[in-house]
């Protein structure tokens, strides 16, 4: 590469780039604006801010816990006072800044007794003279960081490669009139000349970044739909048989998601539909029609949830196909597998945890694969599992609300049914926030819902940083709740539990001769009680939206009113309006925007989901239109040259974006 030397030899290295190109879609995380300095003594208290300045007087300090402080006092450009930055426990800092030397900060600008600090802000040494039409006097691009590269010649390697030498890019595949070319998308990305030309730049790459994804998905549902998979004819009525012993019709929309699946099923090519439904919707009953209806070819069929104790409550719901169809019915998780899986006349189906698509398991003569919850696998799981059998036709559930157009740019390979439709008679979920001074008010309310023959959740939270004080704290719970509502009417479920133990006490509590089950969010998924009415929500604060909504969803089964309370003595306003976002709606949608619009951007609901590495530009809210043209031109092109033989840039291209092609054949 010209003039790379050392830098460049680390880079690769740490960066993991193929080529000079490469380089150039490492985009700035954020930028700084250095061509004016900010007064801080005008700013507002929080928000974030770039000062230039000389570096004062510099200490070290030791503050509670024992951790040792690095101070330094800085007297910023254009400013009438002094400001203190803090860092804790990086004393090496004292080495760079010292007395005299300029530095750049970015940090959040605090206000405390004495004046005006930064803590931890991020920084960087002007060497004098040095460079400063790269790294001051201009709008800065600020890089993600790995291993030992370091911000400056960073940007001092991207600004030779962008202008030292010509640029020249081909377009290499068809882009909107009205978009800017490579180059100077890509130089304005990287060093932007206005704020405008930025906003170009980002829509430019935004552009190429969906041809990829769209390239990459429609290639994989075209693979898909060129595999021929064997089926049998259908020689029996499973089907008819299970709808009939229902107690109840299937709701409109499952009806629709019947039509759908039995249409892929007929197909010569195998299916790829994900089912989306808000909580209660009525997933299962939709699984146990796939399954049977490929059951009615003779063929073998699995049921894949992501914990042990769904898959039980699975199993126990299907095993009445046994009676009903004569089909056998069997539970394969890490601590119950089947002494002889495989053998026997009689179509097959399993029901398990991860455990079931391992590598090496013989599902038999698989036709069809169901995976539940399915966001909370990965999608090499999914993937691992097309492996076995013949073309193994795959349905994939979700709860998780993921806007249509969404769905699109995630899930581009797979066609979609959603269950837009509660069962018939089913009553909103009345939701409440209760302080925990009024806990007593909610345990009374616990105590009627007993009277009245219903059962109640107490959810606690599990927490991440400390599992342990979680686990004590539900466990305390549980010796407590038995005090108060009666050594035989509680028993509990947590994840540190053995497997046996936990079908045990949740067998009790299905069965009725437990009516409170306490809890930490392991139930969050999929568990179904339909006699429970209530579910209290612990510290719920703790939770995220959507797996409050999830953990709701445990209740309001049944024709009968349920009730939701979450328990919380929060005080920032942001916490509160999302427990009031709860309070006020049910619709899985609205929560899903609000989570989106009050934690702004960045991990949207899913998108790990796809399989596709994070967008790192393109935003779904505001290039949707952006979308469906690179899906349009993605398409034409895969028409034209469906393996990108004639396009070995393009394929380049993918892998700037952090994307691949996947296989060259089907079959
Ligand atoms: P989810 O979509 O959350 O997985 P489930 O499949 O667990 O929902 O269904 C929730 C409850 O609704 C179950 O008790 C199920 O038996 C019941 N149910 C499903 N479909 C219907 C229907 N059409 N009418 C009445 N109840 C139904
Ligand atoms: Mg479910």
């Amino acid at each position: 590469m010209k003039g790379g030397g050392k830098l460049s030899a680390s880079l690769w290295e740490e960066l993991g780039f193929v080529d000079r190109l490469g380089l150039l879609f490492h985009f700035p995380r954020r930028y700084e604006d250095r061509t004016k300095w900010q007064d801080p003594f005008l700013a507002e208290i929080g928000s974030p801010i770039t000062l230039r300045g000389e570096i004062g007087e510099t200490k070290f300090s030791r503050w509670r816990g024992g951790r040792i402080c690095f101070e330094a006092s800085l007297i910023p450009e254009g400013a009438i006072d002094s400001v203190r930055l803090y860092w804790f426990n990086m004393p090496y800092l004292k080495t760079y800044l010292t007395t005299g030397k300029e530095i750049v900060v970015h940090g959040k600008i605090q206000s405390y007794k004495q004046g005006l600090k930064l803590t931890h802000p991020e920084f960087e040494m002007i060497k004098p003279g040095e460079n400063d039409f790269i790294h001051l006097d201009r709008i800065t691009p600020i890089y993600p960081l790995s291993g030992k590269v370091k911000q400056r010649p960073l940007r001092t390697e991207m600004h030779k490669l962008l202008f030292d030498d010509e640029l020249k890019l081909p377009e290499i595949h068809p882009v909107p009139d009205d978009l800017v070319d490579l180059s100077s998308a890509l130089r304005n990305i990287h060093f932007p000349e206005n704020d405008q030309a930025l906003r170009q730049a980002r829509r430019r790459l935004a552009f190429d970044e969906l041809f990829c994804m769209q390239t990459v998905l429609t290639r994989r549902r075209r693979l898909v739909t060129s595999m021929t998979k064997q089926r049998p004819e259908r020689t029996d009525s499973f089907v008819k048989r299970y709808l009939d012993s229902l107690p109840f019709e299937p709701t409109e929309a499952q009806q629709r998601a019947f039509r759908d699946i039995e249409e892929n099923l007929d197909k010569s090519y195998p299916m790829n539909r994900l089912l989306q439904g808000d909580v209660g919707s009525g997933k299962t009953l939709v699984a146990a029609y796939a399954l049977l209806l490929n059951a009615e070819r003779g063929l073998d069929g699995a049921l894949m949830a992501p914990t042990e104790t769904l898959a039980e409550q699975h199993f126990q719901n299907l095993r009445v196909l046994e009676e009903i169809t004569g089909i056998e019915v069997i539970l394969w998780t890490a601590s119950c597998k089947p002494s002889a899986p495989g053998q026997g006349l009689r179509p097959r189906i399993y029901v398990g945890t991860h455990a079931l698509f391992q590598e090496g398991v013989d599902l038999g003569d698989l036709g069809l694969g169901v995976v539940d919850e399915q966001h909370k696998f990965g999608v090499l799981q999914r993937q691992n599992f097309l492996k076995k059998g013949n073309h193994p036709d795959l349905l994939v559930m979700t709860a998780t609300p993921i806007p249509r157009t969404l769905c699109l740019t995630l899930y581009g390979d797979l066609d979609i049914s959603v269950l837009n439709e509660l069962p018939q008679g089913r009553k909103p979920i009345k939701t409440v926030i209760r302080k925990r001074k009024d806990l007593h008010k909610v345990w009374d309310y616990i105590r009627k819902t007993m009277k009245d023959g219903h059962q109640a959740y107490i959810i606690y939270p599990l927490l991440e940083e400390s599992e342990q004080s979680a686990l004590r704290s539900v466990k305390e719970a549980f010796a407590e709740l038995k005090a108060e509502f009666g050594e035989n009417e509680v028993t509990i479920l947590h994840g540190k539990m053995k497997s046996d133990e936990k079908s045990k006490n949740m067998e009790l509590f299905k069965s009725g001769q437990r009516r409170v089950l306490v809890a930490t969010s392991v139930i969050e998924v999929g568990v179904d009680v339909p006699q429970a009415t209530l579910i209290v929500i612990e510290h719920a604060e703790r939770f995220g939206m959507a797996q409050l909504h999830q953990l709701r969803g445990r209740v309001g089964r049944s024709i009968e009113q349920s009730y939701c309370v979450l328990v919380s003595d929060v005080k920032s306003d942001e916490s509160k309006e999302r427990l009031e976002v709860l309070e006020q709606t049910t619709d899985g949608f609205v929560i899903a925007e609000e989570d989106f619009r009050l934690r702004g951007p960045g991990d949207v609901v899913g998108v790990q989901q796809s399989g596709l590495p994070r967008l790192r530009l393109a935003q779904v809210s505001q290039d949707m239109e952006l979308l469906s043209i690179a899906r349009r031109e993605a398409e034409i092109l895969l028409d034209e040259d469906p393996h990108l033989k004639n396009h070995p840039e393009l394929r380049k291209r993918l892998s700037h974006f952090g994307m691949e092609l996947g296989p060259e054949v089907a079959n």
